[in-house]
């Protein structure tokens, strides 16, 4: 299939997830991942209509960044970034998904030149090769990151274990958004929780219908 009839079906199968979970489309976001492409075919993406594009890595994200600046795009980093390239992409991202540890938050503070709108990487299922905090680690972080202007946690994201079948899918999607629900009401200065991002191209249905609101979509695009 072409990447624009592959754009096609996923957002059909987003509405549809939309829809069968009583949700407005509009508050999903279709983020697509383009790690595995080129500019070209990440052009192709945008061409069939979809305005926010990821990347996991900074090499490949600037990459992308410049090849593709002459379109409306919203920026999205989604990979663990070394604290030592922070100041070579910060500025340039809408988005950051994988803030996983107090230090890095700190080096965001003191290179980003407004504040970043980063979602929290958690790690419910508690696997120990994953990146992101552990449930009971967010208290202590969240006390030192609300003391940092330009970090500005928006959210919750996840990654799901690639062997997960589909119960464990489920109820892992449904703790990240108990989890997310459970912080929002600490009603934390500049933190609102209120988004969501996890499902990719093998699972996006379930998450959209336990509450996503940013869904990271790659392979489906391409395929
Ligand atoms: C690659 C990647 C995705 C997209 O995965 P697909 O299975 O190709 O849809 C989503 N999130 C992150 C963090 C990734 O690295």
């Amino acid at each position: 299939m072409t990447v624009a009839e592959n754009t096609q079906a996923i957002e059909a199968r987003v509405a549809q997830a939309c829809q069968k979970a009583g949700r407005d489309r509009s508050e999903v976001h279709l983020v697509a991942v383009t790690k595995y492409v080129t500019p070209e075919k990440a052009q192709e993406v945008v061409d069939a209509g979809v305005t926010e594009l990821a990347e996991n890595r900074v090499d490949k994200f600037l990459e992308k960044y410049q090849a593709l600046a002459g379109n409306q795009i919203t920026w999205h980093l989604i990979g663990s970034l070394q604290r030592r390239k922070v100041k070579d992409v910060i500025n340039k991202v809408d988005y950051f998904h994988a803030l996983d540890s107090v230090k890095l938050a700190q080096e965001i503070d003191k290179r980003a030149d407004h504040p970043v709108a980063c979602f929290l990487q958690v790690n419910v299922s508690g696997e120990e090769s994953k990146h992101g905090f552990a449930p009971e680690d967010i208290d202590a972080a969240l006390d030192v990151i609300g003391t940092l202007d330009k970090v500005r946690i928006i959210g919750l994201m996840t990654m799901a274990p690639i062997d997960a079948d589909h119960d464990a899918l489920e109820k892992l999607f449904e703790e990240t958004n108990q989890l997310r629900a459970s912080l929002a009401k600490q009603n934390r200065e500049g933190m609102t929780f209120s988004e969501l991002s996890m499902g990719m191209s093998r699972d996006f249905p379930e998450a959209i219908a336990h509450g996503a609101t940013f869904v990271r979509v790659g392979t489906a695009f391409f395929e």
